[in-house]
């Protein structure tokens, strides 16, 4: 019997999901529906990200005490959950990157790249967009704004772990052109073999504890947390067994369809593949980025307080309606 691995993007849960996180879930949910009419053997995971700086300020707001970040996710990870069934996303697995086994995968991977000599310690100066959790050189910041959503960076001065992206630059341009549908559509393809006419630097991938302590613990070094990409990114394959159920591995890895909004394409056409190939494991077949919904000509998000609201349209037009009109 075939198999077909397909997955969303974790959702990160610092607010409610609104019409462009089920968008994403509906396009892959009947992804999933058609390859199991042809009777694949289909896993479809989705799930949610539940680390980083952004989820630690939410907590706060949210009139939780520092450190009761865990109660703030466990609250609002049952609204991703309900909306997912009153939607009719019949997936397979919901991750939580706060669960046991996918911390104990990420740390197996920061072991082995660590032993492998793939990360190494050195002072980060540059910067970092809280909103993103994005690190941006001096050269890529916007005269201290995010070249991305055009909001204020942080300045950056400590000592971080960095994982050796650069060896594998041009490893990834050859595996971008031998494989077409690697990224899809063509056009974001070559935004992304653009991105790599420059050289790549090497990723930080540590957060000093004193800064910010919400993530998994580096295993080598207890003074710091993950970044939350590299965490997050981990869930594709701690999702389906990584390292330990090795026979589930090898049936459903490497994944068919990475389905994601095309804010995060360079986290995964980028880093992931790279993270994959330096652990000695396939890269997805294809990664497709969609565009996103729009109001007004602006992303819709939380912080630009324009959101619509996936349950009121439910409620008015009916699930078919909803999910034909999003797909149409
Ligand atoms: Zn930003």
């Amino acid at each position: 019997m075939n198999k077909f691995y397909i997955t969303t993007p974790l959702y990160y849960v610092n607010s409610k999901p609104h019409i462009g996180h089920s968008y994403t879930n509906i396009a892959v949910d009947t992804v999933s529906r058609f390859y199991r009419m042809k009777g694949y053997d289909v896993f479809f995971m989705t799930g949610t990200d539940e680390h980083g700086e952004k989820i630690e300020k939410a907590t706060l707001a949210q009139g939780f005490k520092a450190g009761e970040e865990k109660r703030f996710v466990d609250d609002i990870v049952p609204v991703f959950k309900e909306l997912w069934q009153r939607l009719g996303i019949e997936y397979d697995h919901f991750i939580r990157t706060t669960n046991d086994d996918h911390i104990k995968a990420v740390q197996a991977v920061l072991d082995k790249l660590y032993k492998d000599g793939k990360i190494y310690k050195k002072i980060y100066k540059g910067w970092f967009c809280t909103p993103c959790e994005t690190f941006w050189s001096e050269a890529q910041s916007d005269d201290g704004f995010c070249p991305d959503c055009k909001r204020r960076l942080e300045k950056l001065d400590e000592e971080n772990y960095f994982f050796k992206i650069s060896e594998y630059q041009q490893w990834l341009i050859d595996h971008i052109n031998s494989n077409a549908d690697f990224i899809k559509p063509d056009f974001r393809r070559n935004e992304v073999l653009g991105f790599l006419r420059e050289p790549l630097q090497d990723l930080c991938i540590s957060r000093s504890k004193a800064r910010m302590s919400w993530g998994i613990e580096v295993p080598f070094d207890k003074n710091f947390v993950t970044y939350v990409w590299f965490d997050a990114l981990i869930n594709y394959i701690s999702g389906i067994g990584y390292p330990d159920d090795v026979s589930r591995m090898n049936k459903y890895w490497p994944a068919d369809f990475h389905i994601i909004g095309k804010d995060i394409l360079r986290h995964h056409a980028v880093y992931w593949p790279i993270m994959l190939h330096a652990l000695g494991l396939k890269a997805p077949r294809t990664i497709f980025a969609h565009g996103w919904w729009i109001v007004k000509g602006e992303k819709m998000s939380k912080s630009r307080g324009n959101i619509v609201d996936p349950v009121a349209l439910i409620d008015k037009y009916g699930i078919d309606t909803y999910r034909y009109f999003l797909l149409r």
